[in-house]
């Protein structure tokens, strides 16, 4: 008998809230449930469910605003993100793409609808992750990686029942091309209808995952659609079967930076006098110009 890795909550976030213009969001973490410290590192986890978005002659998007201490990380489902920031770095991700923003000491972006999809409008499906940086990098310089969907890792699940794409860190013995100041294995399985597989994180990983599209048993247990599933800190298989058609979960497990984590608005630092000096930095101009 494999031993089974214990779900310790499974819940859902029904109530949605505007980021600016561009996205419609349930906060799973830490406004739904706090889990900065029991969940480090991840520090906060914004999902834009697949929303019909119509065309739009203006701009919708989040204008500058700044960043410290966390990497923004931002899944493309369906529909595309443009991003500038005061590093010098524009990109734009397309469905399948990742955009990894290292804020570190301070940045200012801003994040947009790409043009062409706020002119054609369509499925919006996107999910923005932060990450703490750990304490020793939490002033490391600014970065951004554009992590392109076909320089992902992929594994082929056998009978044709899925995929795995890789962002970070390794599975089954495949690599994602995120660099990371932590070690975290962050992928998206798709699984086709009664597909199936077995993941194995380590033990001491906090590790979740989102179920963005259809139904699936979690190591025996139902969940649906816009389930989130925290598991126990043990070792132990997490077995996941009886996939509905088109299904795609979304795994995150980090090992835990263990150190305070504490959040105030876009920055997350390890005490509240970083925090103060955060807001105050801001204030005087430290982050640099909102023009760009
Ligand atoms: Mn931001």
């Amino acid at each position: 008998m494999d031993i089974l890795r214990p779900i310790e909550d499974k819940y859902s976030i029904e109530k949605e809230h505007w980021v600016g213009t561009a996205f419609r969001v349930k906060n799973y973490f830490p406004e739904g449930k706090n889990l900065l410290d029991r969940f480090s590192p991840f520090a906060l986890m914004d999902y834009n469910a697949p929303r019909e978005f119509p065309p739009s002659k203006s701009a919708r998007g989040i204008g500058p605003h700044p960043h410290r201490g966390i990497e923004t990380v931002t899944l493309a489902f369906q529909g595309s993100v443009e991003h500038h920031d005061n590093a010098g770095h524009h990109g734009i991700i397309y469905p399948g793409d990742v955009q990894w923003m290292t804020a570190g000491k301070g940045i200012m972006h801003k994040e947009y609808h790409e043009k062409g999809f706020q002119k054609t409008g369509g499925i919006f499906h996107v999910v923005q992750l932060w990450i703490s940086l750990p304490k020793k990098d939490k002033f490391t310089e600014p970065r951004y990686q554009d992590i392109r969907n076909e320089n992902m890792g992929k594994i082929r699940l056998e009978n044709g029942m899925g995929e795995i794409t890789v962002i970070s860190g390794e599975v089954i013995d495949t690599k994602g091309p995120a660099l990371t100041f932590s070690p975290i294995n962050l992928y998206v399985v798709n699984l086709q209808s009664q597909g199936k597989i077995t993941l194995e994180e380590p033990g001491n990983y906090n590790t979740g995952i989102l179920i963005m599209k259809g139904n699936i048993e979690v190591n025996n247990t139902s969940c649906v659609e816009n389930d989130f599933v925290l598991f126990e800190n043990r070792e132990g298989k997490i077995k996941i079967n009886n996939a509905s058609k088109d299904t795609k979960i979304l795994v995150l497990s980090g090992e835990p930076l263990n150190e305070p984590a504490l959040a105030a608005g876009p920055f997350v630092m390890n005490t509240k006098e970083e925090l103060r000096q955060a807001a105050e930095d801001y204030r005087n101009g430290v982050f640099g110009t909102d023009n760009f």
